[in-house]
């Protein structure tokens, strides 16, 4: 592994550090991102994990998440400041700077050692010492092989173990995306044997759904679900208002383009979500559908080949639109 050594070195003493994850972190950002921190903490330095924006409820139980400092729930000068300060950054799971949002400039600026950790292919050159696998499954699976390089395995206490399998059992879909591989599947058997409880990660994770989340699930599916079979597609769209209806939190609607992409016969779907200040598209899709190069191209996006999102600043309306353009533009590879 590349880096290592001057990681080694860099930690070997204790510093100021912050450990970033990109905005809206999804369980795969955040445990790595508090396994991180939890680990360091052991090795006497001062960490602090900064999030851009909220995570999701269903991820509060994580440990250390309560410490989070999230920069746009009015923590911009602390933020701002901890960065200032800090010896060395982590970049947790994000594969350019802008998703760290409001953040971005001041970690560029920043005299401090950035440390990359990530699973997302990029072209951004940014960082002074990158561990970046697009074949890890997640980038706790990384983080782990990372771990065990520096031969700092035994620091894995149960906490820092269910961290990470969090975001290796969320990112791989519970094992069943194209993603998983045999180096997953080790990497959970040591998360295992370090104390992780996979049965309560997978319900407090899975089974900790609000009422008003299974309902609205229900309304979409009648209402807001659109299948174009000709096109192997299928997506669900969002109004702003569903969300003050149904009362939908940060992570409520999560998933649900993963009830898209499981219709029989569907290679690509998507879930366009209208909010406050532009529409946001989550993208999935099965086989040879690279779903993160068309979020670059249509919506300012990216992410990996079977699972990417953007976003649009045009109206819903005129967003679906633009999204129905792509797939007729694909129309030959989708049904291919
Ligand atoms: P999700 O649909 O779950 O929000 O995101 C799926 C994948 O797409 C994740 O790997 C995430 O990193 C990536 N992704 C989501 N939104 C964006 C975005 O706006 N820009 C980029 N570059 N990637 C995104
Ligand atoms: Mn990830």
């Amino acid at each position: 592994m590349d880096n290592l050594l001057p990681l080694k070195e860099l930690i070997s003493s204790p510093k100021r550090i912050v450990i970033t994850v990109h905005q809206r972190p999804d369980a795969d950002a955040l445990g790595t991102g508090l396994g991180l921190a939890a680990l360091l903490k052991k090795r006497q330095h001062q960490v602090h994990v900064l999030a851009p924006t909220a995570y999701p409820a269903f991820l509060d139980w994580l440990p250390g998440a309560s410490e989070v400092v999230i920069c746009s729930q009015g923590n911009q000068e602390r933020s701002f400041e901890l960065i200032r300060r800090a010896d060395v950054i982590f970049c947790i799971d994000f594969p350019t700077l802008n998703r760290l949002h409001e953040m971005e400039p001041v970690v560029r600026n920043s005299a401090a050692v950035k440390v990359i950790i990530d699973h997302h292919p990029t072209t951004d050159q940014f960082g002074d010492l990158v561990f970046r696998e697009t074949k890890a499954a997640a980038t706790a699976e990384l983080l782990y092989e990372i771990i065990e390089a520096l031969g700092e395995q035994a620091l894995v206490d149960r906490g820092i173990a269910e961290c990470l399998y969090a975001g290796i059992m969320t990112d791989t879909g519970s094992f069943k995306h194209a993603n998983t591989t045999p180096k997953t599947h080790c990497v959970v058997a040591s998360l295992m044997r370090h104390g992780a409880d996979v049965a309560k990660v997978s319900r407090l994770i899975y089974e900790n759904n609000n009422l008003n989340k299974l309902k609205f699930l229900g309304f979409a599916l009648n209402h807001r679900f659109v299948v174009l079979p000709d096109y192997k597609t299928a997506y669900f769209f969002i109004k702003v208002e569903d969300y003050q209806t149904y009362n939908l939190q940060t992570g409520d609607t999560e998933g649900l383009v993963d009830q898209a992409l499981g219709v029989k016969g569907i290679v690509f779907a998507a879930a366009i979500k209208e909010k406050k200040d532009a529409v946001r598209l989550s993208l999935r899709s099965s086989g040879e559908v690279p779903v993160n190069l068309w979020a670059k191209e249509y919506f300012e996006g990216g992410g990996h080949q079977n699972a990417a999102g953007g976003v649009s600043y045009l109206s819903l309306e005129e967003t679906i639109r633009k999204f129905e353009d792509l797939v007729e533009a694909k129309r030959a590879l989708l049904t291919s």
